[in-house]
């Protein structure tokens, strides 16, 4: 189906063999507040390299996978099916990074990143600036051959595990005052502390602290690209991400639909199996036909982009295929936690995980609301019949 090469279903096969080793770990990490024994993620992390299931996005010549974007988007898919974000050992570094990193900057975090041996996190959102990227208030001034480093940055996501962050910040002071710049911030550094670890809803190790920057002084050489770029990077990752986003929804709504699939098969209720009760069979139907359709959306979205399409236009795809893999997989969960009944309030039930975790998939690298804007924006300048 969907035209694979041998290639694209030897390396789906690879990760959704992965991916079925690490489902028989979500209850326990569900149970253990997300956290699996070091041991056992150090082997799920080395697995996963080792099956070429990491770094899939990065570049050959620094170690990467160098797969197609279809590939990439297959990948991710199967790492979708797991709950607790027991995938991410897949992990992908920002592909991104190494048309502008310095040699030295490629040495010291591109290819430990591409390795496994460093992780980086994002500090880029701020209590009053989230949707709104341009609202940071986050400073960095030019002291000799030093930036200081201020500000106070939310949602830090995987700042626990990480050993390095992307920071970015208003520039204070000099030709570009005002302006946007990233910089990588090696962690522990003197200055960066936590403020506090909230709990969110998903039960999972990679946490997301509020942690504030104070003073923090970082070399000129970890300026990422040039002064006023940092708004550049944050769109071209959001790109990439959205439709990785799109791609692990579509594995999250396939386990779904197969577990209650299962379940509607087995559970029998006056008299008969649920999957012949018409309202039951009616949330299976239009589960199916809904990831079908996603499905359909996300392969040909990564199939524009390995051939070269517009750049606006896989842009206001790669939105599409965020929104409506999101939003599906989110309806899907609703109704399998509905299908399973009171089993699917159990937290031991993958229904009742999914609901949980895949709420944020709306939310994070932009809201539906911001995905709707940019489509219609990309409507109003061109002919809807070249975006889809
Ligand atoms: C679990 C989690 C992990 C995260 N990880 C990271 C991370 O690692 N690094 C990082 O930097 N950030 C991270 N984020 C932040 C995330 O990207 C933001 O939460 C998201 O962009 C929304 O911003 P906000 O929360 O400030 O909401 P707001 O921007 O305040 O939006 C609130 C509501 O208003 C709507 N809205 C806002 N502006 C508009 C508009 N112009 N038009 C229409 N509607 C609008 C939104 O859609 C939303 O419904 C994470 C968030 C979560 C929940």
């Amino acid at each position: 189906m969907y035209g694979f090469s041998e290639a694209d279903g030897q390396i789906q096969a690879l990760a959704r063999g992965f991916a079925d080793e690490l489902i028989p770990f979500e209850e326990q990490a569900e149970l253990a507040g997300g956290e699996l024994p070091a041991d056992v993620t150090a082997g799920h992390a080395k697995r996963a390299r080792e099956l070429g299931l990491a770094s899939t996005n990065m570049p050959v010549e620094l170690g990467g996978g160098g797969r197609t974007t279809l590939q990439q988007v297959l990948v991710q898919e199967q790492m979708g099916r797991v709950t607790n974000a027991l995938g991410w050992v897949a992990s992908t570094p920002p592909s991104w990074l190494p048309a502008v990193a310095t040699p030295d900057q490629l040495e010291r975090y591109v290819r430990p990143a591409i390795a496994g041996d460093r992780e980086e996190c994002y500090a880029i959102t701020e209590e009053g600036a989230g949707t709104d990227v341009d609202a940071i208030e986050a400073t960095a001034h030019r002291d000799g051959d030093q930036y200081v480093l201020n500000g106070v940055k939310w949602h830090v996501t995987s700042y626990n595990t990480a050993d390095f962050a992307f920071f970015q910040a208003r520039l204070a002071g000099g030709p570009h005052d005002g302006e946007h710049a990233m910089f990588l911030v090696d962690l522990p550094t003197p200055g960066v502390r936590v403020v506090r670890t909230p709990a969110y809803a998903h039960t999972i190790s990679h946490h997301h602290p509020i942690v504030a920057f104070e003073d923090v002084r970082v070399p000129t050489a970890n300026l990422v690209g040039a002064e006023g770029d940092g708004m550049t990077f944050a769109y071209e990752w959001f790109r990439f991400e959205r439709l990785m986003v799109a791609a692990r929804c579509l594995g999250a709504a396939d386990r779904l639909t197969e577990e209650m699939t299962a379940f509607a098969r087995d559970r029998r209720s006056g008299g008969r199996p649920i999957i012949e009760h018409g309202l039951v069979a009616g949330m299976l139907a239009d589960s199916l036909t809904e990831l079908f359709a996603a499905r359909s959306m996300a392969y040909e979205t990564a199939r524009g982009i390995d051939r070269g399409t517009d750049l606006k236009v896989s842009h206001a795809q790669c939105s599409m295929a965020k929104l409506y893999c999101s939003e599906m997989a989110g309806r899907v969960a609703d109704r399998a936690v509905q299908v399973f009944g009171g089993r699917g309030y159990m937290r031991e039930n993958v229904a009742e995980r999914f609901y949980r975790e895949l709420r944020v998939e709306r939310i994070w690298e932009g809201t539906s609301e911001i995905q709707r804007m940019i489509i219609a924006r990309q409507m109003a300048k061109r002919d809807p019949a070249t975006l889809a």
